[in-house]
């Protein structure tokens, strides 16, 4: 067997092909312009172009495409092939600089928010040489931003590379600051565990339901769920391994570091990770992997399942965000170091993140809103829609020996002076440290578990991203004017402590007590995705991102429209997936059933027998009340499905979405659950819970 590091990164252009074949100066050059941020000049991507191509070709490619990610979530692709025909009916295969650098795609079918008029269709690809082209299903794939011919973000990079750059810019001012003048940039890495469902084939095609919307619409509790926890890093089954087994070869071949896979809390459950990146290469790379996991279940006779909550009553899926910065020296900012100035820093960082994640909770809950979300967040499983750091005890303690002035430590306590005595040492606090809580501190890295399982990370780092970039520009300003550095830094730090002290929760995030405790700390609770969302466009997030150049106020106008307008169509196909299922299949179903109980009532009833046939009876009676509350209920959701139509303001029609036609989705799923528990299996038209969960053997 081939070893992995013969493998490794196979399919990508990366450094070490560019280094083989490109010619050494025009290596040089290319890497200047990227560090550098700078455009291409047409010579160079001529050149590059060339060897890129010549690359692709000898590892099979027929074919190229800008690949990119429109503000769906999802990435997409128009394939060209290289040929180009010469005289005497040949083909040669070409690829230009042009090609290689800008893109033209008709992107009229893809949300725009109103940024680009239809007339003015097009949009255009630019190739984002920070993140490598690779080869996939023999197509090479040049990583591309997506805008409009007005400068207008239609993706996702552009506002990540954005926020990078903006996060960049003040962090290496603060850095400055403590000495560390051989720091060109500094840039926030990511590591995103991905969560994941994987079911077998036969009974995901049964499920109109998992077809359409990627979950459950109803479906009556299994006699055995996850309550054991027999589940959780359990052997891996024979079926899964393999399927384990290829999709880390093929993640491998595409230099993406997968590290660990493991099963997670409920049956059909998993988890994969993988190594950290830069939070750009993380993104790409993370869209690769859940296109890939779909592919090779497939192959598997699986199918995996992305969304959030595909089934009530067990856990479901995020997609926990690592997230620290580094400095291209290497140094982590997030890891307490050894002497005074480098602990001050590190204190310094710290309380920009607290300060950005108080400032801007609603933001941080607005970037991972969405339909499938919704279901998740507040489950037993899932962090409430509360954001709260975790610190740790000890950590917690410390701020607040250093907020008030007073000692820290056990024996010989001592004031702490920041910039002049080390840290005292804290644990990692291990004891259930994120399980609960929305944004852990994990020793030098932030887990943000909020992320759903389906979504790009994109949004969640750009919001940490232009969040932490601002709270540093406020330090940089005043301590680059400070007269006694030292001093200043040490009020600074108190002051942060103390005005935000209030998102620092170490309890449990689970508990009731803490959504009462987070209201009287003023801490947003937006619930659902409409709720959240309304807070988008409030004036200070506005400026936020206008004032950071990550979103000009129409971006994020666009923004808004294109996720409310998506919350409603998520919600709308949902319920026309129900309705269907009721009307063409359930309906029917349970009449046969009824049909078979009356049968045979009566030829109980004819052969006379001394005692009345009560399951026949009280079934017929109890399952005939709950076929007409059926009945009665979805035409009541087609009644409001007609009504949703006429809504003409997005935000209006979310609202009717989630308190009108949700609420009568969830009452009609209670009926439905009921008759599932009584309806014969043989009957009843659907795989039920049990037999999806359990079905990868
Ligand atoms: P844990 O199990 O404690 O959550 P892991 O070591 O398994 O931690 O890491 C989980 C994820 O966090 C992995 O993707 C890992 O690469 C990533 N990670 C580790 N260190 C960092 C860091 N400094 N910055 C960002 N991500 C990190
Ligand atoms: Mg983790």
């Amino acid at each position: 067997m081939e070893s992995v590091s013969s493998y490794f990164g196979s399919m990508v252009f990366n450094d070490t092909a560019m280094r083989r074949r490109l010619p050494h100066d025009t290596y040089d050059q290319l890497q200047r312009t990227i560090k550098e941020k700078r455009h291409l000049d047409i010579g160079l991507a001529n050149i590059v172009a060339h060897a890129m191509k010549e690359w692709a070709i000898e590892n099979g490619a027929t074919h190229f495409t800008h690949w990119f990610q429109p503000m769906t979530g999802i990435t997409a692709e128009k394939h060209e092939s290289f040929i180009s025909p010469v005289s005497g009916g040949k083909v040669i295969m070409e690829f230009s600089g042009k090609e290689l650098i800008r893109g033209e795609a008709d992107g009229s079918s893809f949300p725009s928010g109103g940024l680009r008029a239809t007339f003015e269709a097009r949009g255009y690809t630019a190739w984002d040489a920070t993140s490598y082209a690779f080869i996939k299903d023999g197509t090479l794939c040049i990583p591309t931003a997506f805008c409009s011919f007005g400068g207008h973000a239609l993706d996702k990079k552009t506002p990540l590379l954005r926020s990078m750059q903006a996060l960049s810019k003040q962090a290496l001012r603060v850095v400055k600051l403590f000495g560390n003048e051989d720091v060109h940039y500094v840039d926030s890495s990511v590591g995103a565990e991905q969560e994941y469902f994987l079911i077998d084939k036969s009974v995901f095609e049964k499920r109109k339901d998992l077809i359409y919307t990627g979950r459950t619409l109803f479906g009556a509790k299994p006699p055995k769920g996850q309550e054991l926890g027999d589940h959780y890093f359990g052997t891996i089954k024979p079926r899964v391994f393999a399927f384990m087994k290829e999709l880390d070869e093929e993640l491998w071949k595409l230099g993406i570091t997968v590290k660990t896979e493991h099963n997670e809390v409920a049956p059909g459950q998993h988890e994969l990770a993988p190594i950290y990146s830069s939070c750009n290469i993380a993104t790409d790379h993370n869209q690769i992997t859940m296109e890939l996991m779909q592919k090779i279940a497939k192959k598997h006779d699986m199918v995996c399942l992305l969304h959030e909550k595909p089934f009530a009553g067990v856990n479901g899926s995020g997609k926990h965000n690592n997230w620290s910065i580094a400095t291209d020296t290497g140094v982590n900012l997030l890891n307490p170091g050894e002497t005074p100035a480098e602990n001050a820093q590190f204190l310094l960082f710290l309380c920009a993140i607290i300060k950005a994640v108080d400032e801007y909770q609603d933001l941080l809950r607005i970037s991972i809103a969405s339909a499938g979300n919704d279901h998740r967040l507040g489950a037993s499983e899932a962090p409430p829609a509360i954001i709260s750091i975790f610190t740790g005890t000890d950590l917690e303690e410390i701020l607040k020996c250093l907020e008030l002035d007073i000692p820290y430590g056990g024996k010989e306590k001592e004031l702490m002076k920041i910039g002049v005595h080390t840290l005292p040492r804290f644990q990692r606090d291990t004891t259930d440290r994120n399980r609960t809580s929305p944004f852990a501190f994990t020793g030098n890295k932030f887990e943000f578990r909020m992320p759903g399982s389906s979504a790009s990370i994109a949004d969640p780092n750009i919001t940490i991203n232009t969040a932490v970039a601002s709270a540093l520009k406020e330090f940089a300003d005043i301590l680059e004017n400070a007269a006694d550095f030292e001093n200043e830094m040490h009020k600074l730090i108190r002051r942060t402590i103390s005005e935000h002290k209030r998102i620092i929760f170490n309890g449990n995030g689970y508990d009731d007590a803490w959504t009462k405790e987070a209201e009287a700390r003023g801490l947003c609770n937006y619930k659902t995705t409409p709720d959240a969302l309304v807070h988008l466009l409030d004036e200070k997030n506005i400026r936020l991102f206008s004032d950071f150049g990550v979103y000009s106020a129409e971006e994020l106008n666009a923004q808004y429209e294109i996720r409310m307008e998506n919350y409603c169509k998520v919600i709308r196909i949902e319920a026309l997936t129900l309705l269907n299922m009721v009307n063409k299949d359930i309906l029917p179903a349970v009449s046969t059933f009824l049909q078979q109980l009356c049968d045979s009532y009566q030829a109980q009833k004819a052969t006379a027998l001394p005692v009345e046939p009560l399951y026949e009876s009280s079934l017929i009676k109890d399952l005939t009340n709950k076929r007409n509350q059926l009945f009665e209920r979805k035409n009541q959701l087609q009644a409001l499905l007609n009504t949703d139509q006429t809504y003409y303001d997005i935000t209006q029609r979310a609202f009717f979405c989630k308190d009108r036609i949700l609420v009568l989705m969830n009452e009609i799923r209670v009926l439905l659950d009921e008759m599932e528990e009584v309806t014969r299996t043989d009957v009843w038209p659907y795989p039920t819970y049990g037999a999806i969960l359990f079905s990868v053997k």
